[in-house]
């Protein structure tokens, strides 16, 4: 079990810096996703996590313990690689007992672990059975019980699932997170997924360009963003931006879009110049009775829902509404937002302003 901690930490590659100044803390027992698109620096930042990479500067902690410029063998953690390297000739039993061979662990004390490890992850009557001829799933298990096998204090896992198609992939993904609520160890994950990191995890960071966006729980990183970028990397469609010039005080409980006005929630900081009023598509509302117009440039009909995009005055956006609704590509419909949702946005530097409603979220972001 471990608590991890990093602070200000910084990696550059020559004259490239990979992460920026990254600060967060993953709790004991967590199931923690490194979230962000290629190449934000997720793999680095786990890197020095595991103790693989040494930081260029700032703190590891493990347990308060600061471990940056100690390498991984002296961390007692274990690494789940995308690509699961097994021995081929070896059986099942001895791919999992492996790590406790060369730890110098008696006979029967293996035995007996690697039986238990087999009947959690559910390969109990494949132990004798070369790892050759398994299937994908099977030699996905065999890596994971070699990597739970020591009991490590903390489990790094960087892309696990990538290679695996989407149907398996979603049922590994519950069968990891199943694992992890049995065995309880802080896990630290890697993903460019954001419905596998909003799925699997206790807590999110997301990454951008070497830089942490922003660090919570799912709901509230999907609920009340930090930045714009976080708005449009998380959600699928993803939050639509409304965009105007104007200015917003502190105290500002509405906004004027051409001749409509738009409730939100009361601003605690200002903003003049190119503003973005960010709403989810399940809180755009088609509703004749607002002076707010758009007209529908596309309908995907999804089966329940379906995806509307309306092109306004301020940018096309796009609406979840229910399968029957009566809606056609052509026609000019009112629009109102839930106030109770929206966040405004700064455009140039694409922070959110805090609000009543988002700065219990923001106010450590
Ligand atoms: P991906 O999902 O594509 O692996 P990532 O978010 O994990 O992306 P990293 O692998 O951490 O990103 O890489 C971050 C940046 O650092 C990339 O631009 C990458 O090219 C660069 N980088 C990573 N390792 C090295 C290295 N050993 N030497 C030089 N540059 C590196």
């Amino acid at each position: 079990m471990a608590q991890i901690r990093i602070e200000k930490v910084r990696k550059d590659f020559g004259g490239f810096t990979a992460v920026r100044s990254s600060s967060f803390t993953v709790e004991d027992g967590e199931f923690f996703m490194l979230l962000g698109p290629s190449g934000c620096g997720k793999t680095t930042t786990l890197r020095m996590m595991a103790g693989l990479d040494l930081p260029t500067s700032g703190q590891i902690y493990i347990d308060g313990e600061e471990v940056g410029q100690k390498r991984a063998r002296q961390r007692d953690i274990a690494f789940v690689f995308q690509m699961f390297a097994l021995y081929p000739h070896m059986s099942v039993e001895g791919n999992i007992a492996y790590p406790l061979r060369s730890q110098g662990m008696p006979r029967r004390e293996i035995r007996e672990t690697v039986a238990e490890v087999a009947r959690i992850l559910g390969i109990a009557d494949i132990l004798t059975k070369p790892v050759g001829g398994l299937s994908g799933g099977d030699r996905q298990r065999v890596a994971l019980g070699r990597a739970i096998v020591r009991k490590p204090k903390a489990f790094f896992m960087d892309e696990p699932l990538g290679a695996l198609d989407a149907e398996f992939r979603e049922h590994m993904a519950e069968e990891l997170r199943a694992l992890h609520d049995r065995m309880g160890a802080t896990t630290v994950y890697v993903t460019h997924d954001q419905l596998e990191a909003m799925q699997m995890g206790d807590k999110i960071v997301v990454m951008n360009h070497g830089e942490v966006e922003q660090f919570g729980v799912p709901q509230d990183i999907y609920d009340w963003p930090a930045t714009m970028f976080v708005a449009g990397f998380i959600g699928s469609p993803p939050m639509n931006f409304l965009s105007y010039e104007g200015t917003a005080p502190p105290g500002t409980t509405e906004v004027a879009l051409g001749h409509s006005r738009f409730g939100i929630p009361e601003l605690r900081e200002g903003c003049s110049g190119e503003l973005a009023l960010g709403v989810r598509p399940e809180h755009v509302r088609l509703d004749d009775a607002s002076d707010y117009r758009a007209r529908v440039v596309a309908v995907e009909y999804l089966g329940t829902t379906q995806i509307v995009t309306l092109r306004t005055g301020h940018g096309d956006i796009k609406a979840r509404v229910l399968g029957d609704t009566l809606v056609r590509e052509g026609e000019t419909t009112g629009l109102s937002l839930d106030a109770r949702t929206l966040t405004l946005f700064d455009r140039k530097s694409g922070r959110a302003l805090r609000s009543a409603a988002s700065e219990r979220v923001l106010a450590h972001g």
